[in-house]
């Protein structure tokens, strides 16, 4: 595995047929030629991610998009408004992306990612790449190129190290076939989509692996995780248990120490996002044994961060 800096040396993997774990602004992404059959199989293999989990094609442009799905009015209004950023679009799939990519579906999730060095390398190679988080399946998602070599360093071959992700939680994927429909909460406000094409519901989460991207049980810390209503009620319980094994991921006006991480001491999504799976990695490998945590005020990035909490603790 190799830490690099260079766009060329990521294409010349990539046009190899090899995986290189690319910055994005949500979350590093694992990323290989997502119409290269060969690669694509690495890359579930790498992740241990079972084959119903389709992946996200990154593309650089609404043009690169029609290449592999049909791409209706609706949806190049959404790419023009909101990318580059943190939005994916689920759409129906052309032939040339390989049924192993999109796991069988008629669809494919299309993004154009936000990251200068990841859009460069897309631009430069005119490939499509398939990216799915670069976490073994279940497990935290990476925000910085060191998550991804602790987690997947000797199953890839190289990471493109382009800092830390500035958004830090996933896309948000919009499903644009029928009638629209959440996916994913993520990195783009649901207040953001409705303002651009009004009430969208969003699905439910489920255990069944029919439905894909909605596991209820993901982004898994590697210790227990419980999550309380709100930080007063955290506090309260607090105030009872044996301290000693309990790491805090809070966010406001709380306590402070060693053993706490608060995700935004003022309130802000924007900040608490971008500190979450850094914070669940970081509690975990200061030793505790488990971590408690509370519900965040559920609006903007509140609800996206809200279901990585509550899967985080299934
Ligand atoms: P990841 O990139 O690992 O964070 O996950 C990508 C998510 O996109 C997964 O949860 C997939 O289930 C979802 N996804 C990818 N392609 C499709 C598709 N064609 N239909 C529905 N969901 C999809
Ligand atoms: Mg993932």
């Amino acid at each position: 595995m190799a830490l690099i800096t260079d766009c060329n040396e990521a294409i010349r993997i990539l046009k190899n047929g090899g995986l290189v774990a690319l910055p994005t602004e949500t979350v590093y992404g694992l990323g290989a030629n997502a119409l290269d059959e060969q690669a694509v199989v690495k890359v579930f293999n790498a992740k241990n991610r079972p084959s119903f989990d389709p992946l996200i094609v990154h593309v650089a442009s609404v043009d690169q998009a029609r290449l592999i799905a049909e791409v209706s009015d609706k949806a190049a209004a959404l790419f023009e408004r909101f990318c580059p950023g943190p939005l994916t679009l689920v759409l129906p799939k052309k032939e040339i992306v390989p049924d192993l990519t999109t796991s069988g579906h008629a669809t494919v999730a299309v993004r154009i990612p936000n990251h200068p060095l990841t859009l460069k390398v897309i631009k430069t190679s005119g490939l499509c790449i398939a990216a799915p988080s670069a976490n073994p399946f279940g497990y935290t998602s990476p925000t910085t190129a060191t998550h991804v070599i602790e987690q997947l360093g000797n199953r890839i071959d190289a990471v493109l190290d382009g800092g830390a992700c500035e958004i830090g939680l996933e896309s948000t994927i919009l499903e644009l076939t029928n009638k629209p429909r959440i996916l994913r909460l993520g990195g783009l406000s649901l207040e953001s989509i409705q303002d651009s094409i009004g009430e969208v519901k969003i699905a439910s989460s489920s255990s069944n692996p029919k439905a894909p991207g909605m596991l209820s049980s993901h982004y898994n810390p590697g210790i227990p995780v419980r999550l309380f209503e709100s930080l007063d009620e955290l506090l309260t319980q607090y105030k009872s248990v044996n301290k000693s094994s309990i790491g805090l991921l809070i966010m406001g006006d709380g306590p402070s120490g060693s053993n706490i991480y608060n995700l935004s001491t003022s309130y802000n999504d924007l900040e608490a996002a971008s500190r979450l799976f850094k914070g669940l990695r970081q509690l975990k490998n200061k030793g505790f044994s488990k971590i408690w945590t509370h519900y965040l005020p559920d609006k903007g990035l509140g609800r996206a961060i809200n279901d990585r909490l509550k899967r985080a603790a299934h």
